[in-house]
């Protein structure tokens, strides 16, 4: 008898589970509620669709977003391929022409004859009924409805909080004459524009940022909001001076005009292979959009910016995963609550990134398969990128968890330790790399992989 499973999400996570679980002959039911239920920062209708930055971070090997992708490309990550073929110029990073990404994952997902993409919401854990499994997929802006269902199922606590998306540019609005096109220490050869800040500017720019108008201000002071996300306007209020030493830092810029470091800079990164937009590097805000135009346009070389589009206020959704979810990243829920097991992947799941969504897809996937075929799934290695965060975020022992990105601070301590920082990271890229060779050969016992090809 033919396995269907049922995907809520055609997202990073949700997309990358179909394909995996297609791949080795099970038929998928993916659910994707857009186009006609839009969350608030989504823009159409394709699958996989970035909602903010179009990074997905460092290539570097040794670094753990590199790391992270050196799993993707051993366990035939399909949509790390997809954005590897819709790669534009990032320096060491990985960024992607967005709409040419979904456009992709969106074409591949059709031409899957195992996926049936049903264009509708998954209002409740009831519509999993009758499946053989279900992936939940959902990520940090699931509907209301299903929300408020996994909240009556599990009946746990779990959190809604807001972030913030940077603002994109129209490149041809930009002052050449101002901008200058430089990669951090001439890294990549000069893939970013930079905006060169004078002490007096800086000050002003500060003081109008302070004095802007904010979108739902009260519910952002009284939540606690990704470090890695905190919206351009809450770190200038921490303190004046902190934004120079974070988004606006002018480290290992040298501005051409006056052949010094500015006081400050803003980085702009491409958005497309074109070179036709560009987005505010770490300029997640909170500002109301009138006050976005005129505060933005105090930046140097951004007085006649066109903006492609705004900073946004989004919410973010995530399961308290260290009491939720087991290393298959099954939901411990009452048997009966959806009417078959239930995973989860993705934000949703307590991850964070748009490659960690990835990955968990691919896990989740496997963990299904496995499931299903009746086989036990390889553990993986803590040393792993994925191993580590899994680890770290389905520990019991976790307190008040918050969603993270792999990093190397979650991964087990060398032994013996090695001082130098350049050095350990190389140890925790060697030793993982190593580690997750042997993790491959036990996927490829067991059948769920076949000669590092998926089936
Ligand atoms: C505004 C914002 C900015 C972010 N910026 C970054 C960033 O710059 N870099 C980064 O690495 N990460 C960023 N993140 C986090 C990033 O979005 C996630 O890590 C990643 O997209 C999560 O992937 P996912 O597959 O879990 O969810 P998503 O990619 O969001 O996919 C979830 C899908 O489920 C659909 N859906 C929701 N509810 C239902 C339902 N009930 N029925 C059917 N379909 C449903 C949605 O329409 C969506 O297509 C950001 C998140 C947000 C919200």
């Amino acid at each position: 008898m033919e396995s269907r499973v049922a995907i809520a999400g055609a997202g990073l996570a949700g997309s990358e589970a179909a394909l995996q679980l297609a791949a080795r002959g099970i038929a998928v039911d993916l659910f994707e509620m857009r186009p006609a239920v839009q969350t608030p920062v989504h823009k159409g209708g394709d699958c996989a669709e970035l909602v903010c930055s179009n990074s997905l971070k460092s290539l570097k090997p040794e670094s753990a977003a590199g790391m992270l992708k050196a799993e993707l490309a051993a366990l035939d990550s399909f949509l790390y391929a997809r954005a590897l073929d819709c790669a534009v110029p990032a320096g060491g990073a990985l960024a992607v022409d967005r709409d040419r990404f979904s456009a992709a994952v969106t074409a591949a997902i059709g031409a899957q004859p195992l996926i049936r993409l049903v264009r509708r919401e998954v209002a409740s854990l009831d519509d999993l009924a009758g499946y053989e499994a279900a992936i939940l997929a959902t990520g940090p802006l699931t509907s209301d409805s299903l929300a408020a269902s996994l909240g009556r199922a599990l009946g746990a606590d779990y959190l809604a909080f807001y972030d913030a998306a940077a603002p994109i540019v129209m490149a041809d609005s930009l002052d050449g004459s101002v901008l200058f096109r430089q990669s951090r220490y001439e890294e990549g050869a000069g893939d970013y524009l930079n905006a060169p800040f004078t002490k007096e500017e800086y000050e002003r720019f500060i003081d109008a940022l302070l004095g802007a108008r904010r979108i739902i201000a009260r519910e952002f002071e009284s939540r606690d909001l990704f470090q890695a996300c905190q919206p351009i306007e809450e770190i200038a209020r921490a303190g004046r001076d902190a934004p120079r030493f974070g988004p606006l830092k002018p480290v290992g810029l040298t501005d051409p005009r006056t052949g010094r470091r500015p006081w400050a800079a803003l980085q702009l990164r491409a958005e497309n292979a074109e070179r036709t937009a560009y987005n505010l590097v770490g300029f997640q805000t909170n500002l109301a959009f009138p006050e976005q135009q005129r505060v933005f346009s105090l930046i140097p070389g951004l007085a006649q910016a066109e903006f492609a589009r705004f900073g946004v206020m989004h919410r973010n959704t995530f399961l308290d995963a260290p009491r939720l979810l087991g290393a298959d990243l099954r939901l411990r829920m009452p048997a009966d609550a959806a009417g078959c097991p239930v995973h989860v992947a993705g934000q949703l799941g307590g991850t964070e990134g748009y490659c960690e969504a990835l990955r968990s897809g691919v896990h989740c996937a496997l963990a299904v398969a496995a499931a299903l075929r009746g086989i036990e799934l390889p553990p993986l290695p803590r040393q792993t990128a994925f191993g580590a965060l899994l680890a770290y975020a389905t520990d019991p022992a976790t307190a008040d968890y918050q969603p993270m990105h792999v990093n190397f601070g979650i991964m087990p301590p060398l032994d013996p330790p090695v001082r130098n920082k350049g050095e350990r990271y190389r140890a925790y890229s060697e030793r993982g790399a190593a580690a997750l060779v042997g993790y491959v050969a036990a996927l490829e016992q067991v059948g769920l992989m076949d000669r590092g090809r998926a089936r």
